[in-house]
């Protein structure tokens, strides 16, 4: 072993690469291949058919399912900073079917029930859909589709799994969809410090986010859609976003912008900007994978209140999330990515715990995003025929599949053509605002300080019960199991 080494609760970390550990710098999936030249900002007033704000993967797959079915269409693209600056650039690279919200919510809808498992299978569509398009346009995005784990390491979050699934099946769901694994048939798998077993479920892919949204961006630019990056909208109306170099005028403005939505007037409300971190460590030995194991590449979330997320990359190292500082005060948004060192901690006393072999890996990167929160927890895509403005998001971290089946959804709405799609329960789905501040802040910190306990206490008391702290935070929260 050589370089400088502390010894930590959990085994030892090398100091001196932790030491030099990037913060921020918008994360390690960017930093991994080089943040991409800019491309030019708008140059002053322009008009088009079709103006699209954000280009995160919400906005550029509608911009590409859009010029698939109309090449002659005029899309232009606004971006702040660059494409996939935002959460597409920083996320947990699950390409999840997971509902990004509320089963019954979503039933209160038209459709009832039979709406929900439409939009549930078209979900489980869109994996392979992003692995198709990903194959078609010669995008290399590290995707695997090995499927997801959802694991317990307490006796309640075992209880909970197994509750969930009597409700997945009580829904209708079989075993193709979700399955239990026992400790050994987990460990089969993967070998997770404590783990007592887990949900598996097929419809997920791995992928490396920033390779996917820098692979969209080339793909659209090159079949014709105009892309501007440096270009802040200062606001949306029908007809036209307005710029500091001009107004893009155009009969239809989709606002693509998820968890920075507060920052364009009159919308401060409407969807919260949860904050979400990140830690990657170094390339593992050849000797830690093997402990591990994680042959198929599944993604892995665990069944903690304040729950964590992680993939193994396709460089070798392993990526682990999870919440860090909820929120901040005003809807604040970012700072490049850069997170607080008590996060850092907190996330990699995870790790060590949960994958003592990675340890001598130390942490090379941490960094953080938002993800855009409606009041209901259920994301919604939606156009006003009578303005001309469209939009789509509040996924609640369950973004990155589903902002494909809202691309192609709103390329439908679009171009005014009634498909499946556009009958799904989300499309027109509309929330309440969220509380003014302080109790918008005050409602989401404590939230958290009530899930962090209620973890706490549930390890420590090995319990089959969920902690009352814990269904307390979700009646107060709406959070949608
Ligand atoms: C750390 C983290 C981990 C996550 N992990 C997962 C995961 O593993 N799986 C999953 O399914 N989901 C995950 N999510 C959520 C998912 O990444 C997002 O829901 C999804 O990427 C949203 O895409 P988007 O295009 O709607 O928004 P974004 O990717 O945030 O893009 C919005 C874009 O709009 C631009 N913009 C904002 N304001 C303006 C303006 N005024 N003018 C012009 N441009 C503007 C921004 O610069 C940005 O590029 C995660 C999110 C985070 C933050």
């Amino acid at each position: 072993m050589s370089g400088i080494y502390i010894i930590i609760p959990n085994g030892w970390v090398r100091a001196d690469r932790e030491a030099q550990m990037r913060n921020g710098e918008v994360s390690y999936w960017w930093q991994a291949h080089g943040i991409p030249a800019r491309r030019p900002a708008l140059p002053g007033p322009a008009e088009a058919d079709v103006c699209i704000v954000g280009a995160g993967y919400t906005g550029l797959w509608t911009a590409y399912y859009l010029n698939q079915a109309d090449p002659t269409l005029r899309i232009v693209v606004l971006e702040a900073a660059f494409a996939g600056f935002g959460a597409s650039g920083r996320n947990g690279g699950w390409v999840t079917a997971a509902l990004p919200g509320s089963r019954q919510r979503y039933a209160r809808g038209p459709r009832g029930a039979g709406g929900v498992r439409d939009l549930e299978q078209a979900l489980r569509d869109t994996v392979d859909e992003v692995a198709r398009v990903c194959t078609a346009e010669g995008i290399d995005a590290g995707l695997v589709k090995g499927g997801e784990l959802a694991i317990a390491t307490s006796a309640a979050q075992d209880a909970r799994l197994r509750e969930q699934l009597a409700g997945e099946r009580a829904w209708g769901d079989g075993e193709d969809i979700v399955r239990y694994l026992g400790r050994d048939e987990l460990a089969s798998r993967l070998r997770v410090n404590g783990a007592i077993s887990a949900l598996f479920s097929p419809a997920c892919a791995r992928i490396q986010p920033a390779d996917l949204v820098a692979g969209l961006a080339a793909t659209v630019t090159r079949a014709g859609v105009t892309l501007y990056e440096d270009t802040p909208v200062t606001s949306i109306e029908p007809g036209r976003a307005r710029t500091r170099a001009g107004d893009v005028r155009a009969p239809v403005v989709l606002r693509c912008t998820e968890g920075f939505t507060a920052n364009l007037p009159g919308l401060h409300r409407t969807l919260l900007p949860m904050n979400s971190s990140m830690i990657v460590t170094g390339p593992l030995s050849q000797e830690a994978w093997q402990a591990i194991g994680w042959d198929g590449f599944e993604t892995l979330g665990d069944e903690a209140h304040a729950y964590i997320y992680a993939q193994r990359t396709a460089d070798g190292r392993i990526a682990l999330g999870g919440r860090g500082v909820p929120y901040r005060f005003g809807s604040a948004v970012d700072r490049d990515g850069e997170i607080a060192q008590s996060t850092v901690a907190q996330l990699g006393r995870i790790l060590r715990r949960m994958f003592p072999a990675a340890t001598g890996a130390g942490i090379e990167h941490a960094w953080s995003g938002v993800l855009g929160v409606p009041r209901d927890w259920c994301a919604s895509v939606t156009l006003d025929r009578g303005t001309g403005l469209g939009w789509a998001g509040g996924y609640t971290g369950h973004g990155v599949a589903a902002a494909n089946l809202a691309g192609r959804t709103l390329a439908d709405l679009v171009r005014g053509v009634a498909s499946p799609l556009t009958e799904l329960p989300w499309v027109g789905h509309r929330w309440r605002q969220w509380e003014p501040e302080p109790a918008r802040w005050a409602g989401v910190h404590g939230l958290y300080a009530l899930y962090r306990t209620a973890d706490q206490l549930e390890s420590a008391r090995g319990t089959a019960r969920t902690s009352w702290l814990a269904k307390a935070g979700d009646l107060i929260s709406g959070i949608p199991h």
